[in-house]
């Protein structure tokens, strides 16, 4: 962050300063001064008690988007967030295409072998003995009834059926097992895969090398998942479309105009579930033929192999196709200056099943943080802008309750939104991760340095020392070298920030503590698991709910709307060059010389644009910031086409999209063109992103 000192301090002796002394950007002095009270008292109301006392109610049972719980989950949100002192509290009813499973069976014919199916209970886990968890499933799979040999291929890549097909293993109309991976990759881009080869099912299974016992110690002496644990999910196509399959583009009211969902970019035509090791060991054991790529190798303790199994296994999956109603809670504390501009907080609340850190840590998260902004209410205090905040149904299905929010409310978030800051997990461990447009990647890294961190210092200090040591890096000595806590910027897909992004232009931010987490979307990801593994006192769940906190406090006071474009634009100029470097490589004769013209106006407008501010908010010409307050909020806008990306209108970012995998595509509609070596769509597509960054530069045009 740009922390800079107002001329005043020249005038005092050096020793004496502090840090209360500079202006925080977007802020005048006296307005950062004054709140920094109001920071202390929402750090100190926000209590690991409450945190805990909230996350056992919400995973108390399951509560899976549809469900009678979570409907009754919704009204206990409404009915906290009037007692906080919330306005304007409200249950909003979608209802959405979202099928349940009706039966999953996998025999084994020749050795007449019923698999389980079942995660087992654990004695130190009571929750684990609950019998109403459902039948475990993929949702939106198609149905199947099917008796075939099965392949293991690997990671269900594009590239681990092509080494197949090289040693001559056909996978069509067979059933394929793949396994998960661990960090995450999306599971729909498996299916879509599975789907283009033609095999006749997938299966998805953890194996003990990504997720169980070769991590380290299993649940429920450790974070990694048991020997039954499996991983339910959507396998739905919402790199294409998220949301109700059936209102692309519009939101789905009672009574509203849908399309049939059958036909819709985002459903899937191939059968999928998911299997614990447990039970796809007994598959795997099967196998014939050569042993596979060392790489391949899982961690069962025996040789996987190439060929099908030599016996059959009968699998029948079969899910209704009904329509539910979902319900999104939506509270406010209504802005006293400014009304119609509003931060948004939101996390979702429904679960796979219990939802101990997917997304339970989250909600019990925001519970007491809108507890504290009620009691800072209750203390004579009102926010400027409005602070809004959303409890999220069926983002497991297809990020529908956000989508469907978006789309419903979109002429006043286009009109008014600084920020939309989600949640999803607050809390899988200690170390602080946070996603973002790159406009808000100091604002971020500057609320760290005001938010203590529950092993001492600050939020900042931990983070740096995570970013300087980050195992994953792809330059081990470029990360020991940092200067500052690593931002993600390349954003993907995968949570609530979806509909803001791609299809409202709001700035987001994406921000949890991460750990070691084996259990994800499995029973054993429950109230036990969080307090005896994720995070023991809750201290992690309260510091995300003070980082939370006074973000939002920021956002709704600042005089001028602390978004950084200079470093949005220098990234994008950074985009640019892989882009070229990649033209280059596939020989699409691409002209950037607009592109950089383009990018480089805009980031020196955005940097002219914050300097004129900063001078500006001190001189006490408020009209001046006024204007660049304004434009700032134009920006990610200006970013947005609203033809959006060929064959998925939805998206109309022209910066971010997500891949199928769910990782980052940047210039998306430009870097589409260049990969299908489509010189035409690329030379079209130079000219609409020239346009898209000019809009971006004009609309932040400092002026007289
Ligand atoms: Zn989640």
């Amino acid at each position: 962050m740009v922390r800079y000192s107002v001329i005043l301090l020249l005038l005092v002796s050096a020793t004496t300063l502090s840090v209360s002394e500079s202006a925080r950007e977007g802020f005048s002095l006296a307005n950062t001064s004054r709140l920094k009270p109001l920071e202390a008292r929402l750090i100190q109301t926000i209590r690991p008690e409450n945190c805990r006392s909230e996350h056992r109610i919400f995973t108390e049972k399951p509560h899976m988007a549809g469900s009678f719980r979570n409907y009754e989950l919704a009204q206990h949100v409404a009915k906290e967030w009037k007692d906080y002192g919330l306005e304007d509290v409200e249950l909003i009813e979608h209802p959405v295409y979202l099928p349940w499973p009706i039966r999953y069976e996998a025999t084994l014919v020749g050795a007449n072998e019923k698999l389980s199916l079942k995660e087992e209970p654990i004695p130190q886990d009571k929750d684990s003995y609950d019998n109403n968890v459902g039948i475990p499933y993929c949702a939106y799979s198609a149905d199947v009834d099917v008796t075939a040999p099965v392949v293991y291929v690997n990671s269900g890549n594009p590239e681990d059926y092509d080494l197949l097909a090289k040693r001559g293993v056909d996978v069509r109309g067979k059933i394929a097992l793949a396994r998960y991976s661990v960090p995450y990759s999306y599971r729909g881009f498996k299916a879509l895969t599975a789907q283009r080869r033609g095999v006749a099912a997938l299966l998805l299974y953890s194996d003990p090398a990504d997720d169980g016992y070769k991590k380290g110690d299993v649940y429920p002496w450790g974070p990694w998942g048991p020997e039954s644990h499996l991983q339910r999910g959507g396998i739905v196509y919402d790199f294409n479309l998220p949301g109700d399959p059936r209102t692309p583009g519009w939101a789905s009211v009672p009574g509203g105009r849908f399309l049939p969902a059958e036909s819709a970019v985002s459903m899937p035509t191939v059968a999928a579930a998911p299997m614990s090791y447990k039970d796809a060991r007994r598959i795997l054991e099967k196998t014939t033929g050569p042993a596979v790529p060392s790489e391949w190798q899982g961690g069962l303790p025996f040789t996987y192999r190439l060929g099908p199994t030599s016996d059959k296994l009968h699998l029948v999956i079969q899910n209704d196709k009904k329509v539910r109603s979902i319900w999104n809670v939506v509270g406010r504390l209504r802005g006293t200056e400014r009304p119609d501009e509003w931060v948004i907080l939101g996390n979702h609340r429904d679960a796979w099943v219990f939802g101990g850190v997917d997304p339970s840590s989250g909600s019990a998260t925001l519970m007491e943080t809108a507890r504290a902004f009620g009691e800072l209410k209750r203390s004579g205090w009102k926010p400027r802008r409005t602070l809004v905040f959303a409890s999220w149904d069926a983002e497991e299905f297809t990020l529908t309750g956000s989508t469907e929010w978006g789309e419903l409310e979109a002429q006043r978030l286009k009109a008014g939104a600084l920020a939309y800051l989600n949640v999803d997990s607050s809390s899988s461990g200690s170390s602080f991760t946070a996603a973002a447009v790159p406009a808000l990647a100091d604002f971020l890294r500057d609320v760290a340095r005001d938010v203590p961190d529950p092993s001492g210092g600050s939020i900042y200090d931990a983070w740096l020392r995570k970013t300087k040591d980050a195992k994953d890096a792809k330059d081990a000595k470029d990360a020991k070298d940092a200067k500052q806590p690593m931002v993600t910027t390349r954003l993907g897909s995968g949570s609530d920030y979806t509909v803001f992004l791609n299809f409202l232009g709001v700035p987001v931010a994406d921000i949890t503590f991460d750990g070691p987490y084996g259990v994800y979307h499995s029973i054993y990801d429950s109230f036990t698991w969080v307090d005896r593994v994720g995070d023991p006192g809750y201290y992690y769940h309260a510091a995300m709910g003070r980082y939370w906190a006074v973000a939002a406090l920021r956002l709704s006071e600042c005089d001028y709307v602390p978004l950084d474009y200079a470093a949005y634009a220098q990234e994008v100029q950074r985009y640019l060059d892989e882009t070229e470097r990649a033209a280059r490589r596939l020989r699409v004769d691409v002209d950037f010389g607009p592109l950089r013209d383009a990018a480089k106006v805009w980031e020196i407008n955005a940097r002219t644009a914050l300097e004129v501010a900063r001078k500006a908010v001190e001189d006490g010409d408020m009209a001046r910031v006024e204007r660049i307050h304004k434009g700032l909020m134009k920006v990610e806008r200006a970013l947005l086409d609203p033809d959006g990306l060929v064959g998925r209108p939805w998206f109309k970012h022209l910066i971010y999209a997500p891949r199928p995998t769910y990782k980052a595509l940047v210039l998306p509609a430009l870097t589409e063109a260049i990969e299908a070596r489509d010189q035409s769509r690329a030379k079209l597509e130079v000219e609409r992103l020239t346009r898209a960054l000019k809009r971006a530069a004009s609309v932040i045009e400092p002026g007289p």
